[in-house]
């Protein structure tokens, strides 16, 4: 197997926060993360700000103010 940068790892990280990874790159990026413990913490970066993100969509689609709004 092909091994992968730091660098190439990061890029597959955000690569993965827009589309599903291919098996190979997939396997890529765990078999760094296996051995990098840098990548590791950057990866739970990666994922917390998608997590993040897909809440902010949830919240977006839903109307902005509760029906109960006090701001007026
Ligand atoms: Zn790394």
């Amino acid at each position: 197997m092909r091994m992968v940068m730091c660098r190439e790892a990061t890029r597959l990280m955000s690569k993965n926060l827009d589309a599903p990874l291919g098996f190979q790159e997939r396997m890529s990026l765990k078999f760094h993360l296996a051995m990098c413990g840098a990548c590791r913490k950057c990866n739970q970066q990666f994922q917390l700000i998608h997590d993040a993100g897909k809440a902010f969509e949830e919240k977006a689609s839903s109307p902005p103010f509760d029906t109960n709004d006090q701001t007026t």
